[in-house]
């Protein structure tokens, strides 16, 4: 539940102490320029809900400039990054925004200020991208995407009725919402002006254990059955930015431990449409899925071959034929080997199962087939694949792979062999004879050798 407390309060007990320094700092600086200056976002959502100070790394402001200039954000980021030249300077000139970071400071550790001019913004046609004009904080508030995420925090004091900083701005019923757990957007074409809110409604309702409020999940509802699939494959110039921004928010998803709560959500509002809309999860898909990320812990602990997050990504596209799963691939800018792996799974998994079902066919032959294929291809096979699959590739990872060569180059030089070309094919063939069980030791393996290759 939420305290109503003054958020000034909220902002002593809640920040550490350094971090409130920067904040003061740059809200004197603003006030010194006769800008106001608030805090605005995530961090106010999360220090109005936090029982615990809570891990706060990125901080959101928001400078009105009374006279409508279009740069304060960036003028402001300037002035504070003159006197913490320790911070790295950021400015993003089409959104007026500048970003100063942190990183590993002995004093503040590591978060970022992200400082925007207010804006407002209007949508030229829906699902394009925000242009952007100035405008005054109620606006900028206005222009987001629910009511928990459009509160603000004034730091600077309030010039006409001589408040102190630390007033709490909620226009749009958000602290209600926060208390009633909900997630509500803040007007109808919320979702069809940008599809990508309805995963960030599913990403925070998750997270935050939220409802997604009735009305609002009428609006997602409606926004995908007027055909935003459509709308995200367009080909209008503004739509790469929107798949991006897709892929982006896919990838906070799956990246969480509590993606599958989310992604039975956006089943349930059949949002996954957005992505395709041919593409379903069936019960078999979600075995596969606990046994590929089984898979992905135990042998990509570090996930050095491929990112949880991708993973489940392209597991979730191989539901889709390999000629639709592919499109979407590029459509969502994933990977040249992510769009190859969508591309090859189902040939391979079939010519894979083919010599399975050959009659006894030798180990070593599965394994040279499966040292061709890339860990991450693997997984998914293994997951995906049947039985007898699934067991090869358990083999392959945790036995064929692993098997230390009898013998090595210098081995064979000692045995009289000429060093050359010859010498891979010679010590691929004895790790064949290995896989396949024929040599043990180092001494049939050398008397192998010697009758395979008889020295003139
Ligand atoms: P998190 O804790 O996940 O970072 P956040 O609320 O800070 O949550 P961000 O994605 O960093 O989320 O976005 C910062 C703020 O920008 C949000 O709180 C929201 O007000 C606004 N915002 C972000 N994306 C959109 C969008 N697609 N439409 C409208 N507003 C958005």
């Amino acid at each position: 539940t939420v305290v109503r407390t003054s958020m000034q309060d909220r902002l002593q007990t809640l920040l550490p102490q350094p971090l409130q320094a920067v904040l003061t700092e740059v809200a004197q600086l603003a006030e010194q320029q006769g800008w106001q200056l608030y805090l605005v976002g995530g961090a106010v959502r999360d220090l109005l809900l936090a029982e615990q100070p809570p891990k706060l790394q990125e901080f959101d402001l928001v400078v009105d400039g009374v006279h409508t200039g279009e740069s304060e954000g960036a003028a402001l980021a300037q002035l504070v990054q003159q006197r913490h030249p320790e911070a790295q300077l950021q400015i993003f000139g089409q959104f007026q925004t500048a970003a100063l970071l942190w990183n590993q400071d002995p004093v503040l550790g590591t978060f970022a200020v992200d400082i925007a001019t207010a804006r407002s913004e209007f949508y030229p046609y829906p699902a394009a991208n925000p242009e952007v004009t100035a405008s005054s904080i109620r606006q900028d508030l206005y222009r987001r995407d629910f009511t928990i995420n459009a509160l603000a925090v004034r730091l600077t004091p309030h010039r006409q009725r001589q408040r102190q900083g630390g007033e709490l701005l909620d226009f749009f019923g958000g602290l209600e919402d926060l208390q009633q757990r909900q997630v509500r957007v803040l007007h109808p074409n919320s979702f069809i002006e940008d599809p990508t809110r309805i995963f960030r409604a599913v990403r925070f309702a998750t997270r935050l254990g939220f409802e997604i409020e009735g009305q609002t999940e009428r609006y997602v509802r409606n926004a995908i059955s007027s055909g935003i699939y459509q709308q995200t494959q367009g080909e209008n110039q503004k739509t790469p930015a929107l798949q991006a921004r897709l892929r982006n928010e896919l990838k906070y998803i799956f990246k969480t431990d509590y993606w599958p709560t989310a992604l039975k959500l956006l089943e349930n509002l059949d949002a996954l449409q957005c992505l395709h809309p041919q593409l379903n999860l069936g019960q078999n898909w979600w075995k596969q899925s606990r046994i590929v990320l089984r898979w992905h812990h135990s042998f990509d602990p570090e996930a050095k071959a491929i990112p949880q997050w991708l993973l489940i990504l392209e597991h979730l596209l191989l539901e889709l034929p390999p000629e639709l799963a592919h499109p979407v691939a590029i459509t969502l800018h994933l990977s040249e080997s992510s769009q190859q792996r969508l591309k090859t799974l189902a040939t391979t998994q079939q010519a894979l199962a083919q010599l399975l079902s050959s009659a006894e066919p030798r180990p070593s032959l599965i394994a040279r087939q499966l040292q061709q294929i890339d860990l991450a291809l693997l997984l998914l096979l293994a997951a995906r694949g049947d039985l007898a699959l699934r067991c090869s590739i358990w083999q392959y990872l945790n036995y064929w792979s692993q098997l230390k060569p009898l013998l090595n180059g210098s081995d064979l030089i000692r045995l009289g062999y000429q060093p050359g070309q010859q010498f891979k094919q010679m010590l691929s063939e004895l790790w064949a004879e290995m896989v396949d069980g024929t040599l043990r030791d180092r001494a049939t393996a050398e008397q192998w050798v010697q009758h395979q290759y008889p020295l003139m």
